[in-house]
């Protein structure tokens, strides 16, 4: 199918995209389109006119910033993969992001598109629920922070309004705790039907964050105590407290959890 008629923009400034996007109504900002362009050919989404990020000049810097790791909005997701920055910082954000898609997709989607889009699915709205990120969001009124668990809100629902561009997010470095991430998907590359990140801290409380299972990603507050069958009591009973669209994904969840938690033990502090 062919999308509806639409009008386009390149903006070369923040403050131009900002204008384009309060002036004209109906009209949505491209990134990758990855997501967009597929959901604009079946007619699901009929801007009226799109406003092309991809000249807008500093969206895709990767930055040191304090203790935490900045990234700019046009971040792709092989980019995030690959950098050298991200490796060595957030080796499992970098992990996480190869597996997204195919290198195709990787090399076009970015990872503002990735958190606005918000598919319950998708690995970096969950990484960045699980490794503390902040999103940055910039509007007529200004700029906002706020913190990734309180942007995503369901399905493909966030905090993000029609006026609002999402320009960078900040992930605090982590020093203190062991990091594993696992999902699983049919073929590789094809969205996960459950994954999780485990985060393991040296007094053995940590973190898991699931996603694919419900609306959004779900992150919980765990203590790591005993052997593989406690461990997944400890899951079942934690996703307890999760809606849980399936059954099977319920059991999908517990087994890449428990895969996470090894892959952390494994892997030692970072
Ligand atoms: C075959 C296929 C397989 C895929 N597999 C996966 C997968 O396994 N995992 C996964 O996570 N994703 C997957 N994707 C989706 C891919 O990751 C997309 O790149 C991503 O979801 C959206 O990023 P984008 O830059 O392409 O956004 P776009 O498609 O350009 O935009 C998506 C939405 O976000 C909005 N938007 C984009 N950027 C901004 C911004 N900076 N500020 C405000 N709003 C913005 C747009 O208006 C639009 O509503 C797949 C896509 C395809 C086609």
């Amino acid at each position: 199918m062919k999308p509806a008629a639409f009008d386009y923009y390149s903006p070369t400034s923040l403050d131009e995209a900002l204008q384009l996007l309060r002036d004209i109504p109906g009209s949505k900002v491209i990134a990758g389109g990855q997501s967009l362009i597929p959901l604009m050919n079946f007619r699901l989404s009929r801007p009226s006119a799109l406003v092309d990020l991809n000249a807008v000049d500093g969206l895709d810097r990767i930055q040191v910033v304090g203790g935490a790791l900045r990234l700019g909005a046009l971040v792709r997701h092989e980019e995030l993969h690959r950098n050298p920055e991200v490796r060595s910082h957030l080796p499992v954000l970098a992990e996480a992001a190869g597996h997204i898609g195919h290198w195709a997709i990787r090399t076009r989607g970015t990872l503002g598109g990735s958190l606005a889009h918000a598919d319950p699915a998708a690995e970096l709205p969950a990484a960045l629920t699980a490794l503390g990120g902040v999103i940055e969001l910039s509007g007529p009124e200004g700029q906002r922070k706020i913190p990734s668990e309180e942007f995503f809100l369901g399905y493909l629902m966030t905090d993000l309004r029609d006026d609002e561009i999402l320009t960078a997010v900040e992930i605090p470095m982590q020093r203190d705790a062991s990091w594993g991430f696992c999902e699983f998907a049919r073929r590789p590359g094809d969205f996960a039907l459950a994954g999780a990140f485990v985060e393991v801290r040296g007094d053995a409380t940590g973190s898991v964050t699931w996603f694919g299972i419900a609306g959004r990603p779900e992150r919980r507050a765990v203590t790591f105590s005993g052997d593989e069958a406690e461990r997944h009591r400890m899951w079942a009973e934690t996703l307890e407290m999760v809606d849980v669209e399936e059954e099977y994904r319920r059991r999908l969840a517990s087994e890449a959890a428990e895969a996470a938690y090894r892959q952390a033990m494994g892997r030692g502090r970072q």
